[in-house]
């Protein structure tokens, strides 16, 4: 029996208690029937969204009344209280032009995207489920409630949604569900660059990403067309026992599953189809591939409105993933120094992945990895210095040398470099006389 925590459980019982249905709704049932933690408990009642309101008094937030949703506060957060409904038509494949409450709890699990999301859980367990969620837990299997082309056209983010649910819970995708997205994956077109980019990043996350990739790259080249001239390109060299788009999705999936790396693997060779040159004895090349990568892809997440931050991330990532691993404590710090501490770790996640994708004859690269790890891990427990953070003098020790402005950056960092190459201690004395000759 599934355990509903206990101020969701005190949410069901006060409306029950004042006469309405009340139930537990959607993902947390799925994945409390799974074993798995819901990320969030979701409630769905026969209460109109007024009554929730009147009912829980200062404890209730109208944070969606259009939808029917209140938000009842809690000592975890917040509850989203839903009232049932039903959604009317869609002329936009994003959003019903309008929504209706009801009083019927089928007719509310009857919207719900899939099988497994459209269970309802009472106080005491007791499940309800009229579309076979429960089968098709069991089996693995992601299915539509009712007709696929026709949810697909209504909502078409439901597409992706499908690709996501079966890479997190490595589910199979039932055949009218995978054929009916195929069918009608340029519907796609029409959803916000940021609703694509949350469920692109929970996909690629999941532990069946590899299966689900390789089956769908044309969804994905609906709004990343740049992937499509991959799928299939024979490498035409010793170094691969995979085509580009093999080879790709064996790196995302040999990455650890956090979304910049996932993205910095799937993006990794992105330039490699433009690049792609057969020389007399018939192997194939992919000169300056890295770069045209690191431009495709940047233009790839600016499309998608990834942040600043994360854009930067994985295309530093992409433009490094071809460069020698450094193997020397000066190489080591500095690239310690260009990308700190976070970041070179995941190069270093990212070049073994990329090449555990390649030919098992050069799986030997691994030690290499090992080696630029174990300088890492050496130079970061002796509390090495690798950024002007770190450095024994700062700033205002050369203004009080009288140096100002620009020309304190260029000392500080000019003292850096020969820090990092080990040509001067990190010690402030022996800096600020250093200085001196500067
Ligand atoms: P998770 O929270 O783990 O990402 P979830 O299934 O709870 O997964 P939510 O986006 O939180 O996903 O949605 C809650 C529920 O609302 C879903 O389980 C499903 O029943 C319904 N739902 C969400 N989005 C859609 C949609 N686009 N079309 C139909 N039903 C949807
Ligand atoms: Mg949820």
């Amino acid at each position: 029996m599934v355990n509903i925590p206990k101020d969701v459980a005190e949410i069901l019982r006060r409306l029950n208690a004042a006469g309405h249905e009340a139930w537990c709704v959607g993902g947390c049932v799925r994945d409390s029937l799974l074993g798995r933690t819901p990320e969030d408990w979701d409630v769905t009642t026969g209460a109109l969204p007024e009554e929730t309101l009147a009912l829980f008094g200062r404890q209730a937030l109208p944070t969606g009344l259009k939808h029917g949703t209140v938000t009842v506060r809690t000592a975890r957060g917040g509850v989203e209280v839903t009232t049932y409904r039903v959604d009317g038509t869609y002329r936009d494949h994003r959003r019903p032009d309008s929504v209706t409450f009801t009083r019927s709890l089928e007719e509310d699990l009857q919207r719900r995207d899939f099988t497994v999301n459209a269970m309802a859980m009472g106080p005491d367990g007791v499940i309800r489920d009229p579309f076979g969620g429960q089968a098709d837990l069991a089996a693995g299997i992601l299915r539509c409630v009712g007709v696929p082309d026709k949810r697909f056209d209504e909502d078409a983010l439901r597409i992706l949604r499908a690709l996501r649910f079966a890479a997190v819970l490595g589910f199979a995708i039932e055949e009218d569900t995978a054929g009916s997205i195929h069918r009608n994956k340029a519907l796609l077109a029409d959803i916000a660059a940021e609703r694509i980019q949350v469920e692109l990043f929970k996909l690629l996350c999941g532990k069946n990403v590899l299966a689900v990739l390789r089956s769908y790259p044309d969804v994905m080249g609906v709004f990343w067309p740049e992937v499509l001239p991959m799928v299939g390109l024979d490498q035409r060299n010793h170094h691969h026992c995979y085509d580009v788009w093999e080879h790709t999705i064996h790196a995302v999936a040999a990455v650890p599953p956090e979304p910049e790396l996932r993205c910095a693997a799937l993006l990794h060779d992105i330039g490699k189809p433009d690049t792609f040159t057969v020389d007399e004895n018939g192997v194939g090349h992919f000169r300056g591939h890295a770069a045209v990568s690191e431009e495709l892809a940047d233009g790839m997440l600016r499309r998608l409105k990834c942040s600043t931050e994360f854009r930067e991330t994985v295309v530093r990532l992409v433009e490094w993933h071809d460069r020698d691993i450094p193997r020397t404590d000066k190489a080591v710090r500095r690239a310690l120094g260009k990308l700190g501490e976070r970041d070179l770790r995941r190069l270093i996640a990212l070049k073994r992945a990329d090449n555990l994708a390649q030919s098992p004859a050069y799986f030997g690269r691994q030690r290499e990895l090992d080696k630029g790890e174990a300088i890492l891990n050496r130079l970061l427990a002796a509390d090495t210095c690798f950024s002007l953070k770190q450095l024994a003098v700062n700033g205002k020790d050369l203004t009080e040398m009288g140096v100002f402005g620009p020309e304190v950056g260029r000392l500080l960092n000019a003292l850096l470099d020969r820090v990092l190459d080990g040509d001067l201690p990190n010690e402030r004395d022996t800096l600020l006389t250093a200085l001196k000759h500067l």
